[in-house]
């Protein structure tokens, strides 16, 4: 498999369509870059940015949405200026943002982690339309993939090292959480981004299993899998004109010291979707 874009990300992350400009934005997390790729034209642009950035999000009155350190963000792209809308846990320095997505009403829901990732510090939150946060889960290690079902009646999520997804029953209106379980069991490396299809299937980004992969959450039955050339697969979205195109974002090595791995590490790639996925909601805030 070729890479889609070749942009060898140090820590390729966030994919998200943005279907009214035909465009696929994501971010370097470790590069602190936002990245801006036009499939159409091939045209691609890199925007640097002053720290960690981990999710970015048009928003639906124009310009777009970031998470970065531990703030939520505003940034134009074309100035490059960036302004504050909201900070989460300003006590605990070694925290950060992780992956974050909207809901159907337009919040933007985002997760933190301790960057030592190997304790339970991390919490998630959601940022409203009106820029109020609340903490919605405590005690969360590292966390990752968010994804709601079609009917937006339950919401999927990843905390990495569990290896699971966990489900809850969503209520749309009050963005509140309840009745969770247990879904999905991950062993080929670890659950990292998530996404739905049309039919309610989940897909999967392995961190250390060089795969993606789609799921029946109701039977926890897998559906089929995608071998990838590189063995830290992060993330995926849907796009394209008929949102059959699964864009999955990459990761080379992770500091300085590491050899260098593989080829891609760190390309975008796509793969041919046999089912449309669900489109990516902007920021209505
Ligand atoms: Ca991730």
């Amino acid at each position: 498999m070729q890479p889609r874009l070749n942009v060898q990300a140090i820590l390729g992350e966030g994919p998200h369509w943005d279907e009214e400009h035909g465009l696929l934005w994501f971010v370097d997390i470790a590069g602190r870059a936002v990245h801006r790729y036009h499939p159409a034209s091939g045209q691609h642009q890199r925007l640097g940015v002053p720290d960690m950035v981990s999710t970015v999000v048009p928003r639906s009155r124009g310009g777009l949405i970031i998470t970065m350190g531990r703030g939520f963000y505003t940034l134009d792209w074309e100035s490059g200026t960036l302004s504050l809308l909201a900070e989460v846990e300003t006590d605990r320095p070694n925290n950060r943002f992780n992956d974050g997505k909207c809901d159907a009403k337009g919040r933007f829901w985002a997760g933190t982690l301790d960057k030592q990732e190997n304790q339970p510090l991390g919490a998630l939150y959601c940022l409203d339309v009106d820029h109020t946060v609340k903490k919605v889960l405590d005690g969360i290690t590292v966390s990752n993939g968010i994804g709601w079902s079609p009917d937006n009646r339950i919401m999927y999520y990843i905390d990495s090292p569990t290896k699971k997804v966990v489900a809850f029953d969503y209520d749309l209106d009050r963005a509140s959480l309840s009745h969770r379980r247990d879904v999905l069991h991950i062993h080929e490396g670890s659950p990292d981004g998530m996404t739905v299809d049309q039919d309610g299937m989940l897909w999967i980004a392995h961190w250390g299993g060089s795969q993606v992969s789609r799921w029946d959450p109701e039977s926890a039955t897998l559906i089929e899998t995608y071998s990838l050339p590189v063995e830290r697969v992060t993330s995926l979205a849907f796009g394209g004109p008929d949102f059959t195109e699964l864009f999955v974002t990459t990761a080379g090595r992770q500091n300085p010291s590491e050899p260098p791995n593989e080829k891609f590490a760190g390309d975008v790639f796509s793969i041919t979707a046999p089912v449309a996925g669900l489109r990516g909601h902007q920021y209505a805030g």
